[in-house]
């Protein structure tokens, strides 16, 4: 039995000093690929660096995340493009909309989001979404026809059933992470309703850990608790947990 942690950000600076024991306790806890989103042009040489360090264990995303769009988003875009060609990488991530901090550059945000989607299809890989507060905004532009044939994650999901169909519909998985083991969480209800067949598990490390380290630094060994609360929800036994989110990790990413 082993899991795929298909979203961990183990390349910051958190993880500098004990990087070594971060990778040996997640293969001690049954989870032997981590999948890591890249955040902006200055993180990928780090990002590069912990796959080379780690191979078929940690694999690499290229993308912009939406709360680094700004005024210098092009150039940024221009930055992160280049390296398209350098490296096989195994998603464009993480990438989408994030209004809830900053609205001011929505418009960016927007023209971010379809330019990587776009940099997907050309290069037939998948993506990787991180919404906030902007759900029914991202979901307006996948459902553009020219869109038909992208697929990915919607990744950290928390939001209604209906929310869930609609993204399942349109060909996309929902990444499931600790917010499922939160006592006040609605996402336990959601789950019980959709399944597991079209999860997949993720941490968001160094973020949002699983009860009962809530508050303290994530890492991808933390799987297993959100795959227990899952199994706890659905009554499906941790190993079917295990192959059907593995195989679905697997199948998208191509690994
Ligand atoms: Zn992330």
């Amino acid at each position: 039995m082993n899991f795929i942690d298909t979203h961990a950000h183990i390349y910051f600076h958190q993880y500098e000093k004990d990087i070594d024991s971060v990778i040996n306790n997640s293969l001690e806890n049954l989870v032997n690929k981590i999948l890591m989103p890249n955040i902006n042009s200055s993180s990928i040489n780090k990002l590069y660096k912990i796959s080379d360090l780690y191979k078929n264990i940690c694999y690499p995303m290229i993308g912009l995340h939406p709360c680094y769009v700004d005024e210098g988003y092009e150039n940024e875009l221009k930055k992160i493009k280049n390296h398209l060609n350098k490296k096989k990488v195994i998603a464009i991530g993480e990438i989408g909309i994030d209004l809830y901090r900053e609205k001011k550059f929505f418009e960016q945000q927007l023209d971010a989001f379809e330019t990587q989607c776009y940099w997907a299809l050309e290069n037939k890989l998948p993506v990787v979404i991180h919404t906030r507060n902007s759900l029914k905004e991202t979901i307006n532009i996948i459902s553009k026809p020219h869109f038909k044939d992208l697929n990915g994650i919607f990744h950290c999901f928390d939001s209604s059933y209906e929310d869930a169909m609609k993204l399942i519909d349109l060909g996309f998985l929902i990444g499931i992470g600790g917010i499922l083991t939160f006592k006040n969480s609605n996402l336990r209800e959601t789950i019980s309703k959709i399944g597991i067949e079209k999860l997949v598990l993720e941490t968001d490390s160094p973020y949002l850990s699983p009860e009962p380290y809530r508050g303290k630094r994530n890492e991808p060994a933390n799987i297993l608790y959100i795959a227990e609360m899952l199994q706890k929800i659905t009554s499906i036994p941790l190993a079917k947990i295990s192959q059907i989110t593995t195989k679905n990790a697997n199948e998208l990413f191509d690994l």
